[in-house]
């Protein structure tokens, strides 16, 4: 099924992924915020559904609920304890990230197949279960680089790039401008 929306790129991402969600593992709660911060919003505005977080970590779900708050949508952070049992039971695809993996152009095709797609992530150290656990184990390029970036890439592949215009229960979203900012509001917004 090809989705098409203006201003997106949507129509190339044929047969595409409608339930798509992420697994952090191997995060360090207060030490490194921001990195998992720009994993969830990557997941979050590229389209993914959740974002399953290895150690749980407050912080992080509360930042999402306040971008959520604001810009609509649907997507959750939920913390887990047990990221095994999430893999053992996964119902669709598992896709691991790493730059040791097969090439993400060549089986994107077969990732597509079995859905919903869980897309992992690694941190600073990756258990070696994952390799195993996975369906497939993706790099994109391989050279090391950053699980922000090779989520991002990744999730246009599975989905397209959303095109803008307000989210469900959005109080404000952008209109898109040559030059300058533009931020509309919706009118009933407290
Ligand atoms: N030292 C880790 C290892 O042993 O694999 C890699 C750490 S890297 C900074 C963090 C995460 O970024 C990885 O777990 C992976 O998910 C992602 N990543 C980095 N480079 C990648 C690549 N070329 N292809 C796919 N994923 C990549």
């Amino acid at each position: 099924m090809a989705i098409a929306s203006k201003g997106s790129n949507r129509k190339r991402a044929t047969n595409r992924v409608e339930d798509v969600r992420v697994l952090r593992v191997g995060h360090r709660p207060g030490r490194d915020p921001r990195l998992t911060t720009h994993v969830a919003l990557t997941a979050r505005a590229l389209g993914a559904r959740r974002l399953y977080l290895h150690p749980a970590d407050p912080a992080i779900a509360e930042r999402l609920a306040a971008v959520r708050e604001r810009w609509g949508g649907e997507f959750e952070v939920e913390g887990i304890q047990d990221y095994r049992t999430l893999l053992r039971t996964w119902p669709g695809t598992i896709v691991h990230l790493t730059m040791y993996g097969l090439p993400l152009d060549r089986v994107i095709r077969r990732i597509r197949r079995d859905r919903p797609v869980l897309v992992v992530v690694g941190g600073a150290k990756v258990p070696s279960a994952l390799y195993q656990m996975a369906s497939f184990n993706v790099a994109v390029g391989h050279e090391p680089h950053s699980e922000v970036a090779a989520l991002a890439l990744t999730l246009d592949r599975l989905m397209g790039v959303p095109g803008p215009g307000p989210r469900s229960g959005a109080r404000q979203w952008i209109r898109p401008r040559a030059h300058g900012k533009s931020l509309a509001e919706r009118k009933d917004a407290p």
